[in-house]
């Protein structure tokens, strides 16, 4: 490695953003003695740097970008609700209506931040060798082209791809491998041939009927000249290092191969990690060094090696730093000795249910392959 081989994109007035106390439905209340701290914690950003400066030292160098510019946002978002976005979060803290996404008066600068530091991971793939990350925050997956959700405000990942699309890349792939459903993005290029959308993700369906009302399902798979460009791939409780290995293999790289795209994209979110308080899913370290070194040899093959990682959730601040390693290890090709825990993920405990992951692997094929060369 030199000192360009990971770049990671990020400003640490992103750390500044706060979601009020409380979690999902569960607002701040007096009935715990110690109140729920919301998931999405500083240190979540905080423990993946340190992470990656302790692993990669001067490999690695941390690039801080300003805030995106408003026609960038403007490529993804309605001009109406990023005014509204701005307003509502000019004033201090608090919640959007009865969701579990709010913030304080730091949050749509933070916002701006992430969706810039994924522009120019995005940029960084196309321009020189290396792996490009943007180390985003707030998350950006959730965020339809209107609306806020599920802690995500800009939708990152959508932002990266448009401005790519507005220069010199026809095609993008976005490979959606947080756990849960990517509906924002879904939602912005539901009806785009140019940007194919595949998310894995638990079957938690819609999850709030005026700002999440995606399914996530097999079903919704694109309209009009997308349709077939959604691309759902749902797992089961329990999927784990095998279970993701096996739907890369039989769905997500034929697909995208198929797609044939110019750039690829990764909602890098790691809370289907083992110990994730968020989800249920059981993917180690190891795992995630795999689903990154297959992303890794797939952009390879079919987009001259041009790839970026956007990072999404992860809510075990610990395990995620671990768990982002494994993603930059995969990435990179280059495996990293920790000081007392060496290759090894110290969270790991119980094992997957392979069966169960093919049964709907299955089915997800069966569903995919009347758009797609798969079986
Ligand atoms: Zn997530």
């Amino acid at each position: 490695m030199s000192a360009s081989d990971l770049t990671v994109y990020w400003n640490e007035e992103t750390l500044k953003h706060r979601p009020p106390a409380g979690a999902f439905s569960y607002p701040h209340t007096s009935v715990l003695a110690d109140a729920e701290k919301h998931p999405d914690r500083r240190e979540r950003i905080e423990n993946i740097k340190r992470m990656i400066e302790v692993a990669f030292g001067e490999r690695a160098s941390f690039e801080a970008v300003d805030p995106a510019p408003r026609p960038s946002l403007e490529r993804v978002h309605d001009p109406e609700y990023l005014e509204w976005l701005e307003e509502f979060f000019a004033d201090g803290t608090g919640r959007i209506e009865d969701t579990s996404t709010g913030g304080n008066e730091h949050t749509f600068r933070a916002a701006r931040y992430a969706a810039n530091a994924a522009i120019r991971a995005a940029r960084g793939a196309r321009s020189r060798d290396g792996v490009h990350y943007a180390l985003c925050r707030p998350s950006g997956h959730h965020a339809q082209s209107d609306r806020a959700d599920g802690f995500c405000f800009l939708n990152n990942v959508a932002i990266a791809a448009a401005d790519a699309l507005a220069s010199d890349v026809d095609r993008v792939a976005i490979v959606d491998w947080d756990v849960h459903h990517g509906n924002g993005t879904q939602e912005i290029f539901y009806d785009r041939e140019d940007v194919l959308v595949v998310s894995l993700h638990n079957d938690h369906g819609s999850w709030h009927p005026e700002y999440h009302p995606q399914e996530g399902s097999l079903e919704e798979d694109g309209v009009g000249a997308g349709e077939g460009y959604t691309v759902n791939v749902p797992v089961p409780l329990g999927t784990g290092d095998a279970g993701y290995a096996h739907v890369f293999e039989r769905v997500v790289e034929p697909i995208v191969r198929a797609h044939d795209p110019d750039l690829l994209l990764a909602s890098a979110g790691q809370d289907a990690g083992v110990s994730d308080p968020l989800a249920r899913n059981l993917v180690t370290r190891g795992g995630f060094e795999t689903i990154a070194a297959r992303f890794r040899e797939l952009a390879a093959e079919i987009a001259g090696g041009r790839f970026a990682l956007i990072q999404e959730g992860g809510y075990q601040p610990s395990h995620l730093a671990f768990a982002t390693l494994g993603v930059l290890e995969g990435a990179l090709d280059t495996p990293v000795e920790l000081e007392d825990a060496g290759r090894s993920d110290p969270f790991v405990r119980y094992d997957e249910n392979l069966g169960l992951v093919e049964e709907w692997t299955d089915r997800a094929v069966e569903h995919h392959a009347t758009h797609w060369p798969i079986e």
